[in-house]
């Protein structure tokens, strides 16, 4: 199964072979994982928090600038290219949100936000 790139809006999957296009895990070294998760920006859709990746969390190569670098100093040591500058949840499908009716009026505006912005 191919993995999707993690970043709200960004439909780059490791499936579409394209040129180039790497697929970097999320680190599990702090402070640099939180950095990346800041990065992310992502929220979950269902508590509106900020969202956990799962260990196969990727994050596609076009959201540095030249290319994943271990190098604390260097630009690319955290994603910065192609990212939300609010936090944002993937929108959940209608079907599975009239499933989740239930849930706060703050995840409803979360979801709608995100559905405005793509
Ligand atoms: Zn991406």
């Amino acid at each position: 199964m191919g993995k999707n790139c993690v970043i709200v809006g960004c439909r780059n999957k490791d499936t579409n072979k394209m040129e180039g296009l790497k697929f970097h895990r999320i680190p599990k070294d702090e402070p640099r994982r939180s950095l990346w998760l800041k990065a992310i920006n992502r929220l979950c859709p269902i508590t509106g928090k900020p969202w956990v990746p799962s260990d196969d969390g990727r994050i596609c190569s076009s959201h540095f600038v030249k290319e994943k670098s271990d190098n604390p100093s260097s630009v690319d040591y955290v994603p910065t290219l192609k990212l939300n500058s609010t936090p944002m949840a993937i929108p959940l499908p209608d079907r599975r949100k009239s499933q989740l009716a239930l849930v706060t009026s703050r995840v409803e505006q979360v979801t709608s936000e995100g559905q405005a912005s793509t």
